[in-house]
């Protein structure tokens, strides 16, 4: 594992003093049973319905996900009512990314000191670390609450993030009890709990969260810089189509307060289109954009 290296906090000015970047075997163990779970496919095996599912629950996840985890609790690029932001941070923990506190708190980080010494997550210090390495070590169990105090008053995220296991779980149970009413109502479907749980949480949840972790790993690495920023962060059409719109991640930094991703008509951007569609519904309002000006401006390219 990578060696041990200074860690500096928000102020840049002191020494984190547990900078221990050894992996933590114990609490990764369920990372590790997610992953070894999806073997379990060729004992359930297949029916179309169960894919279905799986790949549903991956897109309105991964909307939670970039839309709200991202571009809402880390970036604060729209406003919400109370009860939305429950809802949506409770289906981003259902993703097993942790808590939408955490979550924020390391992303804000990563914007902070972005492919420095600081940065939590930079492919500088290893591809393999930037994609997992990072969050599986004792040092990043815990977070940079400082930099999350607008959330951090709410009860309800402190409960999601403290029990960021119980959405999970919650998903995992419904997911097996609608496999099992599925077998009783439609036997010609040929799916039942143990299917539905395989494809619906475990396969669909390992994609997902590959998916969103290949923006910290890949979306430094391969694609087109538009802007000169500080960091490594590129541009990558097939990173953005997987990801509903964050592939778009050299724009990210350059104005990481636009609920807009994709600045271009032609820049697939779904979460984007999705938040418009909900702004409509009044679900949600003062959205952030960039103006014509600034995303025009490429100085330094
Ligand atoms: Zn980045
Ligand atoms: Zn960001």
């Amino acid at each position: 594992m990578k060696s041990l290296r200074y860690w500096f906090d928000s102020n840049n000015d002191t020494v984190y003093a547990s900078a221990d970047n050894t992996i933590d075997w114990f609490r990764i163990i369920p990372f590790i049973v997610l992953h070894l779970a999806c073997l379990a496919v060729f004992w359930v095996g297949v029916s179309p319905v169960a894919v279905f599912t799986a790949a549903f629950l991956y897109f309105i996840r991964m909307f939670a996900i970039t839309a709200f985890y991202h571009r809402y609790f880390a970036h604060k690029s729209f406003k919400t009512s109370r009860p939305v932001q429950f809802v949506f941070a409770a289906i981003g923990a259902s993703s097993t990314q942790r808590g939408p506190i955490w979550w924020a708190a390391h992303h804000r980080q990563h914007h902070r000191h972005a492919d420095t010494t600081s940065d939590p997550h930079s492919p500088q210090d290893g591809f393999l670390w930037s994609h997992m390495g990072w969050f599986l070590t004792k040092r990043f169990f815990q977070a940079d609450y400082s930099l999350v105090k607008d959330w951090t008053r709410y009860p309800e995220l402190r409960w999601l993030d403290r029990f960021d296991i119980a959405m999970p779980v919650v998903l995992a149970l419904a997911l097996f009890g609608f496999g099992e009413w599925l077998h009783w109502l439609k036997p010609e479907w040929q799916t039942n709990g143990w299917q539905m749980l395989v494809w619906g949480y475990f396969i669909s949840t390992v994609v997902l969260l590959h998916a969103t972790l290949l923006i910290n790993s890949l979306a430094h690495k391969w694609g087109k810089r538009r802007y000169n920023t500080k960091d490594d962060s590129r541009n990558n059409f097939y990173l953005a189509l997987l990801t509903l719109g964050e592939g778009w991640h050299n724009n990210h930094h350059y104005h990481a307060s636009s609920a807009r991703q994709g600045f271009y008509w032609w820049e697939i951007d779904i979460s984007f289109y999705l938040l418009v569609f909900m702004k409509k519904l009044g679900l949600i309002w003062d959205m952030r954009t960039i103006s014509a000006d600034k995303r025009d401006h490429r100085a330094g390219i």
